[in-house]
């Protein structure tokens, strides 16, 4: 035990789509540490903890830069984001291959302002048809001269994902655990699944029902080969219900093949995810059913 232990906060930023949540599960994943997982506290979003023998690294969002928060995209925003950047350890950023818009250049913009050292991860290189396809893109960027490594990846095959670890891992700041690392709960575990299905459900219904949605696991059963999870998904209207399963229940069906691969990635084996619709008429009204649905 004579390595000295290591603990960061390291942001994760990066316009919505580009990969930074399959990054952070397949992250979690392989490691098999998850400690919790929270979501806004007051200054952070936290993402999640790894922790691996003396290394511990703490996932955080930035409230300015985070896709929801686009629209509010005001001065104090603006403010908070790069005070939380001016706060973090490490910064990633992460970006697509195939596609610069004016969102990473936004994103960009903060991150150049932040004093710690940054890694520019280039995500879903599988998309390409050889690594030379990358280069014109690794030299734009490295003559910016804002990143210390530029790092190509794909998330989704796990590719590229042990150096991204190093590179973090290096550079984090000798400092005691914030968060024990043997507190693999089952709830967190759940805790994430119902994030994973909120965030598919989110992404896909876009505007038509903000933040009505509750999502809610009502069984969560794990062996070494399978987990079966079944999740409530519940709406106030039945409208709301009808959108949400779509035509021939086609909207359901893809949602939720959508969160199974990503909760297939988090826990590392086959998942079997069944997701059920149910319309709870007023219950952001209702003390109790608020209760039970886990809001105190
Ligand atoms: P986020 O909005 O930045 O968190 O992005 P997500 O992690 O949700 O990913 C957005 C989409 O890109 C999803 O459909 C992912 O499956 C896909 N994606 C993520 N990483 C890769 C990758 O390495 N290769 C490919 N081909 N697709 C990816
Ligand atoms: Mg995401």
């Amino acid at each position: 035990m004579s390595e000295a232990l290591r603990c960061g906060y390291v942001a994760l930023v990066g316009r919505p789509n580009v990969g930074k949540s399959t990054l952070l599960n397949h992250l979690l994943g392989r490691k098999l540490s998850i400690t919790s997982r929270k979501p806004q506290t007051t200054r952070y979003n936290l993402l999640g903890v790894i922790t691996e023998q003396h290394n511990q690294v703490i996932f955080v969002d930035t409230p300015g830069i985070h896709p929801t928060n686009k629209r509010v995209m005001n001065r104090y925003m603006v403010r908070s984001a790069t005070s939380v950047l001016s706060d973090v350890d490490i910064v990633v950023m992460v970006v697509e291959r195939t596609r610069w818009t004016s969102e990473d250049d936004l994103v960009l913009s903060h991150v150049e302002r932040a004093q710690a050292p940054k890694i520019c991860v280039i995500n879903k290189i599988d998309q390409l048809k050889g690594r030379t396809e990358l280069l014109p893109q690794m030299e734009a960027l490295g003559a910016r001269q804002i990143f210390d490594e530029i790092i190509p990846i794909s998330a989704l095959r796990n590719d590229g994902l042990d150096l991204v670890w190093q590179e973090v891992v290096r550079r984090l700041p000798e400092g005691p655990h914030l968060f024990p690392a043997d507190q693999v709960t089952d709830r967190s575990e759940r805790f994430i699944v119902s994030e994973i299905i909120r965030e598919k459900l989110m992404r896909r219904l876009g505007d038509e029902i903000p933040h009505r949605v509750s999502v809610v696991i009502e069984n969560y059963q794990s062996s070494d080969r399978l987990v079966e999870i079944d999740a409530n998904i519940f709406v106030e209207r039945d409208g709301q219900k009808t959108i949400i399963i779509g035509r021939k229940g086609a909207l359901l069906k893809s949602i939720g093949q959508e969160a199974r691969h990503e909760i297939e990635a988090l826990v590392g084996t086959k998942v079997m995810l069944r997701l059920w619709v149910k319309v709870k008429a007023g219950w952001t009204n209702d003390e109790r059913s608020l209760r039970r649905l886990g809001f105190e």
